[in-house]
């Protein structure tokens, strides 16, 4: 076999339907988000994100920083080992117990990434627990699917926030069977949010356990930033409690929190948790002063909802198409691939705001987006910049508008 024109005709596959990805190559700027210096053909350009999952701009907060600092001048650089093998540096524990306090559990358990917690969790308990059916939302996010795919049970995906539907493959499913409900709390793409109460009114009522990704919600929501169970006062129904260090955290990892027995059960048996080199110290001290700051200061989270709601206000005023839902994500609907990335290349090019394209298959096509994530950092001016240039370029693209 010819493997690179292999490889090549693959990618003209991409490139044909629009679809081929281009990184923005960024260099963040210290302390000062959301600006930073993109690298291009024709030397470095200053932009504005819009786009950046670090959604409070903790990745730049001085106390995250000095520990991360810290945490180097203390320890070095890496972690040494795996878990069990010398890697458990006592940043690792301090942390762990740090978010098992965030979301009033026993226990908690950190992992290299988000993505690697859903894979190993999920992939671990369908594994191991004979005869299990997860029962996993349409709109899961690829780490779930994966983690669920690897497990080789049972699985059966009920339509996207439809508890009717719930309900009818619960029932339809055998009562003896042991049952698991995967879910998320804000859906990445679309923002909306998930009946948390009645699906856990659902897992009672069937025996099943409940499994819930706040990847997009830790942080950002809830007194104390423990999410939308937080808030709504729903953490001791939810089985599982599934977050990232880096979104609002800022730095990097995942995590799991439960029961003493069931983090053990993953840190036992999960090989993604096994075997594999733990954190660096320098990001389990970032991710503890983060997680500190925030359940201690609401300020970056009011000001994040003001930021949100401001923009949204702007964009409608212009007429400008976004999907309302309830949380901090605004997707700005364009529907068509080709438009969305020329958008998206004239604002990166001509205005200096960055906003990468959201198309297919991370989206369904016909609602291509983008998706806009303002942060307690992003100022008027720059929401007024942002909806100026979505302004013009609505009118020169010839995309509809909402009429007020
Ligand atoms: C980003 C994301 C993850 C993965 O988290 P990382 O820490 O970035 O690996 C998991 N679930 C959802 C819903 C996400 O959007």
């Amino acid at each position: 076999m010819d493997f690179e024109a292999f490889f090549k005709s693959e990618l003209d596959g991409l490139h044909k339907e629009g679809r081929y990805r281009v990184f923005a190559d960024l260099e963040r700027h210290r302390g000062n988000f959301p600006r930073a210096t993109r690298h291009t053909a024709d030397g470095p350009k200053e932009v504005t994100v819009w786009c950046s999952n670090d959604y409070l701009g903790m990745g730049q907060h001085p106390a995250v920083i000095q520990a991360m600092k810290d945490a180097i001048d203390h320890c070095g650089a890496g972690a040494g080992g795996t878990r069990n093998i010398s890697g458990t540096n006592h940043y690792h524990v301090v942390l762990e117990r740090e978010l098992a306090d965030l979301h009033a559990k026993e226990d908690a358990l950190i992992f290299n990434s988000g993505y690697m917690s859903n894979w190993a969790s999920l992939g671990t308990l369908g594994q191991k627990i004979p005869g299990l059916i997860i029962f996993s939302d349409a709109f899961n996010h690829a780490s779930m699917i994966e983690g669920i795919r690897y497990a080789k049970c049972e699985r059966v995906i009920w339509k996207h926030n439809d508890l009717n539907d719930l309900e009818a493959k619960l029932a339809a499913a055998d009562p003896k069977a042991p049952k698991l409900i995967a879910f998320e709390s804000v859906y990445s793409m679309d923002g909306d949010i998930a009946p948390i109460k009645e699906i856990c009114d659902l897992a009672d009522k069937y025996g099943a356990m409940t499994y819930l990704d706040e990847v997009h919600a830790v942080g950002m929501y809830g007194p104390r930033g423990g999410g939308i169970a937080e808030r709504e006062g729903l953490m001791d129904r939810v089985t599982i409690i599934e977050g990232t260090l880096a979104k609002s955290f800022g730095v990097m990892g995942g995590y799991i929190a439960a029961s003493t027995a069931l983090c053990d059960f993953i840190r036992s048996f999960a090989s993604g948790f096994i075997f594999t080199t733990s954190l660096p110290p320098a990001l389990a001290a970032g991710a503890i002063a983060s997680i500190r700051h925030l359940k201690n200061s609401p300020f970056e989270r009011v000001r994040h909802q003001d930021r949100v709601k401001k923009l949204r206000v702007m964009l409608d005023q212009q007429g400008i198409p976004h999907m309302h839902n309830p949380s901090h994500i605004v997707p700005v609907m364009v529907g068509d691939a080709a438009k969305c990335k020329w958008i998206s290349d004239i604002l990166l090019d001509t205005c200096g705001i960055y906003v990468q394209p959201i198309n297919y298959p991370t989206v369904p096509r016909k609602t291509e987006r983008l998706r806009i994530t303002p942060t307690p950092l992003h100022t008027d001016a720059d929401i007024e910049h942002l909806v100026g240039s979505l302004h013009q370029l609505w009118a020169r693209c010839a995309l509809a508008r909402h009429v007020a």
